[in-house]
Formats: structure tokens, sequence, C-alpha cells
């Protein structure tokens, strides 16, 4: 195969405009997978991929597909993207490994804030952009408002548009016949070493790090030994091979090709995703032709690399049962080597035990990781309430120091003399323009700064937003949504770090400290949420054989409290004299019950109260 005939492209989208379907019906067209192994959004291959309809990890699948314009068969590679804001990371990985990018939009819903997102990603990657209706077997569908749509906003050429429908398979030829024309084949070989962008690796219990990446230049196959630019490590290629979507071993793989390689990789940091992979030969024939190599020049020149990923919301994860911690620790270290954007350092806290401080791209990030503890590797965790890092900046000039606090308990109590400095992002959102009113009110109650409003077209708009991170990452999601009865969408990105007036605000239950609870606030909303904080923690504390005093402290003032009364009667007192089996069950539910808590003093907490900060209605 040469390369004029191979195309490789990713599927991009809003969440739910149909992409993993899509993706199905490409591989069924294609005949890639047989009928009989075929399952809805196959390539949803987690179970929690498929109990929450979501792309998680994105997945890469080659199919062999002959034009009935030409009568050649072509290799496309396609490449399926998680579509939500947590996850925009793995889209733009996926996109330095293609050449072009199907933007599927659903015809009865249009543009949303994903689908520019990503087509801002495309777009930085120089994609060829080639548009998709989707769904247009709805009622609701309307293909011709949403093609203006797409012209208007986003300015795309739509004069060839497919409209398609992903449920019956309208249009699925015609999408394969797209790519084929539209998409530009990979620029051939150079003559130059081999060179290849790691867009993905993961840790394979038997068979070590498996490596996937896209060949940009020259060849590799089994038994060659690879060189990876940035770690500096080599290792024996025991096996080359393509996706299919299943892995199958293949002799070579050459310019243009997308694959994956293993060989006896046991750290997925000698693998780095964006890394560049080299051949060990050809790096050293580089290096001995090297006249008079400069400072910490490679002889090979490295691909364009990726960003980092930054974790930009922090909590603490705790076992309920301190003998978990072990285990714990295992589990973070294998999801660490599957998903590179987890961090974690342990924490210890007199409350809570030992523990982990994890950092997460954003809240369905973390909250997607939570669940794959508890289920794949059977914990039973408390976590605390998300926060994000702060910069505590002390002193002026070159004497000026920072400190990182990535958990409120960590925040110093006397701020004299200090600036702390807070994330903020740029959110935008698109919404009927109805409910424009709606949003400001919401944009304005989370200390947002209105940067634009534009009426994309008369029905629809675009607000966006400079607000701290901190209040996006509580239920200003969920608060959009309610507002504008599920009709808007939101996207955000880090811009930059400002200083806020905030200030810590510090919980005790029964007179002692419960710094798992603490929070920052700002100075203005502190009285709101301490008093709002105090009432949900008294709902969701059980009742103890005591009176429990429930406080919200700014240093030593105190500036909202609340009792839990103590119980009344002992839970068994009713039964007594009544049947054993029924003071068993009893018990068993206070067992149960006690599953997920922790004791702060004397005071069991139970697992919804260390969220309770997030959800103050
Ligand atoms: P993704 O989030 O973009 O990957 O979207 P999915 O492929 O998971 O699809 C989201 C939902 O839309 C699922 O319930 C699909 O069954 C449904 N869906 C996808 N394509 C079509 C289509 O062409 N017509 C209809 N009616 N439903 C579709
Ligand atoms: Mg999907």
């Amino acid at each position: 195969f040469s390369t004029s005939r191979i195309r490789n492209f990713s599927i991009i989208a809003h969440i739910d405009h149909g992409k993993s379907t899509l993706a199905d019906r490409l591989l069924e067209a294609t005949a890639t997978v047989a009928a009989r192994d075929m399952a809805a959004q196959l390539l949803d291959s987690m179970d929690l991929e498929r109990e929450r309809g979501i792309t998680i990890k994105l997945q890469a699948a080659r199919v062999l597909y002959r034009s009935e314009v030409d009568g050649e068969v072509y290799i496309l590679n396609l490449i399926d993207t998680p579509g939500h804001v947590d996850f925009s990371y793995e889209v733009s990985r996926s996109l330095a490994a293609c050449e072009g990018a199907l933007l599927v939009v659903d015809a009865s819903q249009g543009i949303e804030a994903q689908t520019l997102a990503n087509v801002y990603l495309a777009l930085e990657n120089d994609l060829e952009i080639i548009p998709v209706l989707n769904k247009i077997d709805l009622p609701a569908a309307d293909p011709d408002r949403v093609k203006d749509e797409i012209e208007e906003t986003i300015g795309l050429d739509c004069s060839n548009i497919v409209k398609a429908s992903a449920k019956t398979g309208v249009g699925i030829n015609e999408i394969l016949e797209s790519i084929v024309k539209y998409v530009p084949p990979p620029p051939p070989p150079t003559g130059g070493p081999f060179r290849a962008l790691i867009f993905d690796s993961l840790f394979d219990p038997y068979r070590g790090v498996i490596v996937f990446f896209r060949v940009v230049d020259g060849a590799v196959k089994k038994g060659d030994k690879v060189r990876f630019l940035a770690s500096k490590a080599e290792h024996d290629v025991t096996e080359v091979g393509i996706m299919q979507p299943n892995q199958v071993p293949v002799d070579c793989l050459r310019t243009g090709e997308v694959g994956y390689m293993c060989g006896s990789i046991k750290d997925v940091l000698d693998a780095r995703v964006g890394d560049t992979i080299t051949l060990s030969s050809e790096y050293k024939a580089a290096l001995a032709k090297q006249k008079e190599p400069k400072n910490d020049e490679e002889p090979i020149t490295p691909l364009p690399g990726y960003a980092e990923s930054t974790p930009m919301v922090f909590c603490g994860i705790f076992p309920v049962d301190a003998d978990q911690y072990e285990n714990l620790r295992d589990a973070l270290g294998k999801l660490r080597l599957n998903d590179a954007a987890i961090s974690y350092e342990p924490e210890t806290s007199g409350a809570m035990g030992f523990g982990f401080r994890c950092g997460f791209l954003g809240l369905l990030h973390m909250d997607v990781i939570r669940e794959r503890l508890e289920r794949e590797y059977d914990l039973d965790l408390i976590v605390t309430a998300p926060s994000v890092v702060y910069h505590v900046e002390k002193g002026e000039g070159a004497k000026k120091t920072v400190t990182i606090v990535d958990a409120p308990s960590k925040m110093p109590e006397i701020l004299r003399d200090m600036k702390v400095m807070e994330p903020y992002v740029k959110v935008e959102i698109l919404t009927p323009s109805e409910y424009n009113g709606r949003i400001m009110e919401l944009g304005q109650e989370r200390r947002g700064i209105l940067k634009d409003i534009k009426y994309l077209t008369p029905k629809r708009s675009s607000i966006v937003y400079e607000i701290p991170l901190a209040e996006v990452i509580t239920d200003f999601f969920d608060e959009l949504k309610s507002r504008t009865q599920g009709y808007a969408s939101m996207e955000y990105q880090l811009i930059d770090y400002r200083e806020g007036d905030l200030v810590r605000l510090d919980v005790k239950i029964n007179y002692e400290d419960a710094p798992p609870l603490a929070t920052i606030v700002h100075v203005d909303a502190a009285q709101t949420v301490g008093r709002r904080l105090v009432a949900s923690l008294k709902e969701l504390i059980p009742r103890q054989m005591f009176k429990v005093p429930i406080q919200a402290c700014v240093g030593v003032k105190v500036i909202a409290s609340a009792s839990i009364s103590p119980m009344r009667k002992d839970v068994l007192a009713k039964c007594y004299g009544g049947d054993l089996s029924r003071k068993k069950k009893l018990l068993q539910k206070q067992a149960k019950g006690k599953k997920r808590m922790k004791a702060m003093g004397k005071v069991n907490v139970p697992q919804e109260a260390f969220m309770a900060v997030i959800k103050l209605n």
C-alpha cells in the first residue's frame, strides 16, 4: 500500500451526536467486524463507557474500503474520540495523528459548545473537516437549518455535506467516499529515518506496555530496537500490529500507517504520549554523523508533541477500611498506566487515615476514576470534595515565593502579606437566545466576567465568560442545565491565575476541627456558604447518642452554627421482646450504613457529607 491509498481520520462531535454509533456503522459497512460480533458502540469497550453511554478512552480501528469511484482499495484508519470537556486532552491527541476529521452534527440539535471546541482543535491541527449531518431519521431533524448554522458559525463549505443516519445506515457509503475523496493522504516517505508519534499507550499485565502510534516517516518491524526520544529508553520490538479494532500482528508498519507495538516495556513513562519513536540503529548512525552536536540537540528531530495535561481539580481518596490502603495504591498505579492525566501522592490525615491526594482534568474525569476504582478494584472509598489548585504568593520580585496549595486544609490560615491566586477559565456557552438572561444571572452569581455575547443565528447565542474555576467545578453545569431546560451546552479552558479575595472556611464537628471538610471561599460568600454548609451537614450526619454541634469558622470566628439533636431512643429499644431476626436486620442495616463513613472525633461522617460543599442549595 502506498501512502496515496491511506486515509487517517477522526470523528469529532458534541457528546451524544452519534460518533460512536457512526463508528459502528463504518466498521459494519466495511465488514471489518463480523455481524455476529457486532455490539452497539463497539469501540466503547469499558463497562463504564457502555453504561454511561459516553466514550472515555479514544480507540483506533483500521478498515479496508473499496471505493466505488475508482475501484481501488483504501486503508482507512479511524480514531474514535471522546466528546466530553474533561477528555479534550484525548481528542487533541487523536487529531495530531490524522489528516482529516468527520464533524458529526446532530441534525435535530445543531451546533453545541463541544462541536465548536472540537472544530477549533481540528483547525489547529490543520485537518480537512468533512461535515456530516447525523440523525436525519428523527422527526425533529432539520438538516437544512443545521447546514446553514454550520456554514454561518463555522464558515465551513457545506455544499458536499452528507446527510446521514447512523441508526438506519443512510449515508454511510457517501461518508466513506467523502473520506477517500477529501481527506488528504499522509505525506509520502522522505527517505529519512523512522519517526512515529505516540498517541496512546496502555499497560497490559501479560504483554507490558502497548504503544499506539502513527508512523510519520520510515518503517518499523518486529525485531527492531526502538528508541523513544524524550525518555531516551530503548526497547526491542516483539510485535507490531494494527487495530481491527482488536490487535492483529503484521510484519511491518510503514509511513502513514497507524498501529501498535509492544516489547518488554514495563514502564509507561518510557513511552509517553506525545513522544517520538525512532530506530536505535538510525539514531546511533545520525549521532555519529552529527559534526558538532550542540547541547541536547537530538540527531533526529522530534515530532511536535502534545501539551502536557495538567490536573485541574484535586480531591482526597481514602479507603474506608485502612487495610485497603495497599490495594488502593496498586489500583491507582494501574489506572495511571492507562491514563497519564491522573496524578496522585500519599496523603495522611488524622481523621481520614492513610490515603491519596489525587489530581484530575475535571469533575467527570474524577467521577469516572472513582467509579473505576470501586468497581474494577473492589474498593470502598471516601472521596473528599474537589478543590482547585491555588498559588499562594509571598514577597515581591526576586524574593517572591509561590506555594502550591492543592487542598483547602493546606491553605495558610492567616494570609497577611500573601496573595492568593486562583485559576480562571474561559467558559463558552451555547444556548437558545431566550435563556441569555438567565445565564447571565448565573454568571453574575458565580463571580463571572462577561466577555462576549453574540447571536450565532437569530435563535442561538454564544456567551463567553471568564470565571474562577472553583465556581465552575461545583454545580455550575447542573445549574446551567436546569436554568435552560437542558438546552445550553458549555466548554471551558484554563486561561490564567488571578488574585482573589479568598478565605479558608473551616468546619468543626463537636468542637473538633474537620480538615477534610474545609473549603476555600470568596470573602463575600463566606457567610452564605457557611450557613448553607452547616445546614446541609446537619441533615447529612446521622444522629448520635449525644448532641453534636456543627460550626463553620473563618479563623477563630464562628460564622454559622447548628446542632444535631441526640437520638431519643436506642434503635433497638423498639425491638424489645420482639423477634431476633428483626433485631439482626436492624443491626445489619446499621453496619451497612457505617460502610462509607469516617470518624471525626466521636462522630461518624458519611460520604455524602464530604461532598456537601459542592451541592449547596
Ligand atoms: P457519541 O456520544 O457522539 O459517541 O454518541 P453515541 O454514538 O453514543 O449516540 C448517542 C445516542 O444517539 C445513542 O442513544 C444512539 O443510539 C443515538 N443515535 C446515534 N445516531 C443516531 C441516528 O442516526 N439516529 C437516531 N435516531 N439516533 C441515533
Ligand atoms: Mg461515544
